[in-house]
């Protein structure tokens, strides 16, 4: 049986005291229980004081982004043993915002350099995160376009190919996937509850194939886009849905835990 996993994802957005409040607000309101795992992930320069707040509670905190090296001339960047000293647990990897917004670059190609995601780079993140024992948060999904051409699932099986080229089964004992349509991402447009349910069983069955269904079957897999606390129950009761990556609802500590709540 697998624990509903239920993260927020803050973006950027709050500075340390009121990342501080938000925490302190949610540990009064969430008595987490052994039946689902609750985290948020502040961005880098809140981590350490939430971190802080946290200790003692059953919340984690985790990271939106992490770079593959463990060190060296990469200004700018964060590895994963930083995340780890800094007391995260988990880390979000390939989200669409990262990936490029919308599924298209807003900077030129030529200067995007290490910022926009590839499969490739997320395939790297990946390895850092589980080598340093960190949960990676395998973000995959479609945009609108690919959905209304019929690509939905093959733009997802080749995501979840790429991220995972060259990772072992043994390794992936703590790794989740969050599938996010990326045009329900902050727009307020939830996907249907039995079609994210489906789009997840299709990613669970991916996974059988590129491994073995015992694997499969431990991995947790998220829906994100547009949860909220009015939405949270229908989507965290389908079969194949183990938990959810929230964003902009995540912000807000009623919201946040009505949809903790739900997946309980
Ligand atoms: C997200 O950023 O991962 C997300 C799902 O955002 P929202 O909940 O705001 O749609």
């Amino acid at each position: 049986m697998r624990k509903k996993l239920v993260v927020g994802n803050w973006k950027m957005n709050l500075i340390q005291p009121q990342a501080v409040s938000l925490v302190e607000a949610l540990v009064r309101k969430i008595a987490v229980t052994d039946a689902v795992e609750v985290a948020v992930c502040p961005p880098y320069t809140s981590i350490g004081a939430v971190a802080q707040a946290l200790k003692g509670t059953k919340i984690s905190v985790g990271a939106q982004n992490v770079f593959w090296k463990d060190s060296g001339a990469f200004t700018g960047c964060v590895s994963a043993p930083m995340l780890a000293d800094a007391g995260c647990k988990l880390c979000i990897v390939g989200h669409s915002e990262t990936r490029g917004r919308f599924g298209k670059l807003e900077i030129d190609a030529d200067d995007v350099g290490y910022f926009a995601e590839t499969d490739k780079t997320v395939n790297q993140k990946i390895k850092a995160l589980l080598y340093h024992s960190l949960m990676p948060i395998l973000c995959v999904g479609e945009t609108l376009a690919e959905r209304e051409a019929g690509n939905t699932d093959d733009v997802i099986r080749r995501q979840l190919e790429g991220a995972l080229a060259g990772v072992d089964c043994s390794e992936l004992g703590c790794f989740s996937v969050a599938y996010e349509p990326v045009w329900a991402i902050g727009t307020g447009q939830v996907c249907d509850s039995k079609e994210a349910s489906r789009v997840c069983g299709m990613i669970r069955k991916t996974l059988a194939g590129m491994y073995d269904q015992e694997t499969a079957d431990a991995i947790r897999i998220l829906y994100g886009g547009s949860v909220k606390g009015s939405n949270s129950k229908e989507l965290f009761s389908q079969p194949d849905i183990d938990g959810g990556l929230v964003g902009g609802a995540s912000l807000d500590p009623d919201d946040f835990a009505t949809i903790v709540l739900s997946a309980v």
